[in-house]
């Protein structure tokens, strides 16, 4: 395993943050909500910035420099995603809105020629509502069911239970890397190995593990694999599609508009290649580039050693709450992402988050997106820290200092 980084080499990457630097509520800001949205780097920002300075254009449209550029910048941002992943073309990497809207593409576009009456569609009581709904309106749509994969109360995965509910009518599996409410990290390569052996596809929800550890589709197998740009220190409003060519090839359109069509007439029209199919209308240029450069500051980082500070982190963190009374951590899978969620006995989460953040700690309460789970724990929410590699042990101690603070005040 890889050395965790150094306190130095978390202040040097702090300083590349420029929101982390600032005074919440008259406190310096302590920011443990990298689940539901990461910083951005100040390359990130800048990249930003330079496009709409310099090359902002619409893209594909050719005919002058700025069209050419903002295309340029665009395609390769493309090959950034393709190799970030380890993609095999970049005709597999289409662009989309973010996690949810890859999900509800493939769920539309793939669920509506592939699922019949009596099929199943398998999915994770830990799912995020974005990988459960999308698959229940192509269910309503198609006659086929949602069944929920059991989880047990560590928050793992029953794969015993998993492979009963295998069979022929099982068309496709949803599951996501790791769970944004619990941090539990699946065992993914298991889960398509055995989803497959049924003929069933898979699609895996990345939205939380792009950010902790490098993603390899083609050594994974899945069939399809989605993230969201803002949760990889890129921007909101661009996400990706990653699918297995065949398969995307064989998929009908999601959206019809502009850049998807080959040609428009009254009687008929003819759709583009890969990856143009799936991205009707003018696309997140800016978002686009703003991601790639989010991937090329990750490039300039040891990954292994990011992982390592963040499992440091997040173990850290959990001894700590395991010592305060009546704190109940929800979510005890062996294998986590840096995700502590937790109940304090006698408080409401929106009570405690709101109290964080008066000393200017930001941490996010509620259901998390995961209704089906927070009512097999048993509670409408829970206050969830999650961590990134910028985080520190001080901000850590800070968490803990403020929950001390507020149970003397509470009970
Ligand atoms: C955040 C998240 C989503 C939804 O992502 P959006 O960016 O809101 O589309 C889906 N699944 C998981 C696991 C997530 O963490």
């Amino acid at each position: 395993m890889s050395q965790p980084l150094t306190t130095l080499e978390v202040e040097k990457i702090r300083a590349d943050f420029p929101i982390l630097h600032q005074q919440v509520n008259g406190y310096p800001l302590v920011y443990l909500d990298n689940a539901a949205t990461t910083q951005k780097p100040q390359a990130v920002i800048d990249a930003l910035v330079y496009y709409y300075t310099h090359d902002n254009s619409n893209v594909h449209r050719g005919a002058h420099a700025l069209s050419d550029r903002a295309t340029a910048k665009f395609e390769s941002a493309r090959k950034s995603v393709a190799d970030f992943i380890n993609a095999a073309h970049t005709q597999q990497i289409i662009w989309t809105r973010g996690t949810t809207e890859s999900i509800n593409l493939v769920a539309a576009s793939w669920g509506a020629d592939n699922l019949q009456t009596g099929d199943k569609v398998l999915v994770s009581a830990l799912e995020h509502h974005s990988d459960i709904v999308p698959w229940q309106m192509i269910a309503e749509k198609t006659g086929a069911r949602v069944i929920p994969i059991p989880v047990d109360n560590s928050g793992t995965i029953e794969m015993e239970a998993f492979v009963a509910l295998l069979d022929s009518r099982v068309k496709m599996v949803a599951v996501n890397h790791v769970s944004n409410a619990l941090g539990t990290i699946n065992p993914v390569a298991e889960i398509i190995k055995q989803a497959h052996a049924v003929g069933a596809k898979v699609l895996i929800d990345g939205a939380q593990a792009i950010a902790h550890w490098p993603v390899d589709v083609q050594a994974m197998n899945c069939d399809f694999y989605v993230f969201s740009g803002h949760k990889l220190f890129g921007p909101t409003g661009i996400g990706v599609l990653y699918g297995r060519r065949k398969l995307l090839e064989q998929m009908p359109p999601y959206q019809g508009g502009g850049e998807m069509i080959e040609t428009v007439s009254f009687s008929g029209t003819t759709f583009n290649q890969l990856p143009y199919k799936f991205e009707a209308g003018t696309p997140d240029i800016a978002g686009a580039i703003g991601l790639a450069a989010a991937i090329d500051y990750l490039n300039t980082l040891d990954r292994a050693a990011l992982a390592a500070h963040e499992d440091a982190l997040l173990a850290y963190a959990t001894k700590k709450a395991l010592a305060v009374p009546g704190l109940k951590v929800i979510g005890t899978a062996k294998s986590k992402a840096a995700v502590l969620g937790f109940v304090i006995e006698g408080t409401h989460p929106s009570d405690i988050g709101m109290l964080l953040d008066q000393q200017g700690i930001a941490v996010r309460t509620g259901h998390h997106c995961a209704q089906p789970l927070m009512q097999q724990f048993g509670t409408p929410g829970t206050v969830r820290a999650s961590f990134s590699f910028y985080n520190t042990f001080e901000e850590i101690d800070r968490l803990f200092a403020a929950l001390d603070k507020i149970r003397q005040l509470l009970l």
